[in-house]
């Protein structure tokens, strides 16, 4: 046994796989993190636990450490929230009916956001959309996201968000997720730990963003982002700020969808700052 600086392993606790938005099979996408100098992994699928035996199996042939994942989208004041569920067994029925029931209404969203599509001229939106879908139960804005790109109808994902897919804009669709405290409990029954996702990422003014981090951590949660692939390095500061004031433990993620599309690779982020604890501090996992 070889005790590892937790703060120095790299760890990259959060991404995806084509079970939901990414655009690689389970098995490439811990192979690639195999690849890129990941020491302790998990693959974090939106609302979905498909992936998980595929991509255990897969470290486990590599000898990558790896933990179960799961990202929920919940929502909160009336704002999409994610949260990371982390270490939890994939197997907990009361954990794989909550994300099934989350996923639920998915398919639905989506003709909606192609009808939505087609009254400002883009036919097809939905089939095109299928086309980039790993999973049936998932479609995400994502595959949208795509098929506008390949028809060419804007030169990459960021500008489709910002022009169709986002709230106020002629795609988005509203839609309501799980509830914190269903996701909360969701993850800790399944014996894991609730991680608040990219918390820079929300549109919240510094007051609903505390009273959220104040609710998730009351509700249980254990940590919140800190070095991740949607913050800046400002960001990483304030946000390490916020864990040390909440007495919240950081973790570290890329988000990476896929090579090409994802502008954090996978294990590429700088390391957590020495003033935050990390997630998986007392993991055995992480001292091998
Ligand atoms: P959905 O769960 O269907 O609402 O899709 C959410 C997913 O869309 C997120 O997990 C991201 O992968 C992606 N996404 C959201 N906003 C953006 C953005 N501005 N640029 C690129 N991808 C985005
Ligand atoms: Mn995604
Ligand atoms: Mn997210
Ligand atoms: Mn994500």
């Amino acid at each position: 046994m070889n005790p590892q600086d937790p703060w120095r392993l790299n760890a990259d606790l959060h991404c995806h796989s084509s079970i939901s938005d990414g655009t690689l099979a389970p098995e490439a996408v811990v192979a690639r993190a195999h690849e890129k100098g990941v020491q302790l992994l998990s693959l974090t699928d939106h609302d979905e636990l498909a992936g998980q035996a595929r991509a255990q199996a897969k470290a486990r042939e590599l000898g990558l450490p790896y933990v179960a994942g799961v990202e929920i989208s919940i929502t909160w004041a009336g704002e999409t929230i994610h949260v990371v569920g982390l270490d939890v067994d994939p197997n907990n029925p009361e954990l794989i009916d909550g994300v099934a029931r989350t996923r639920d209404g998915r398919e639905e969203r989506a003709k909606e956001m192609a009808e939505q599509l087609r009254a400002v001229g883009i036919e097809g939106a939905y089939e095109g959309a299928l086309r980039y879908v790993g999973n049936p139960e998932l479609i995400s804005r994502t595959h949208f996201a795509r098929f506008l790109v390949e028809t060419g109808v804007c030169a990459d994902v960021s500008e489709v968000f910002q022009r169709y897919l986002s709230e106020g804009k002629p795609g988005f669709v509203p839609h309501r997720w799980a509830r914190l405290g269903q996701a909360l409990s969701w993850i800790s029954i399944a014996g894991g730990v609730a991680v608040l996702a990219h918390p820079g990422r929300y549109r919240l003014d510094d007051t609903a963003l505390w009273a959220l981090i104040s609710e998730f951590r009351e509700a249980g949660g254990t940590g919140i982002e800190v070095v991740c692939g949607s913050h800046t390095r400002d960001q990483y500061a304030r946000f390490a700020g916020l864990a040390r004031e909440f007495g919240l433990r950081a973790s570290r993620g890329s988000d990476f969808h896929g090579p090409g599309e994802s502008h954090v690779e996978l294990g590429q982020l700088p390391p957590l700052p020495d003033s935050v604890v990390p997630v998986w501090y007392d993991w055995a996992l992480a001292r091998q």
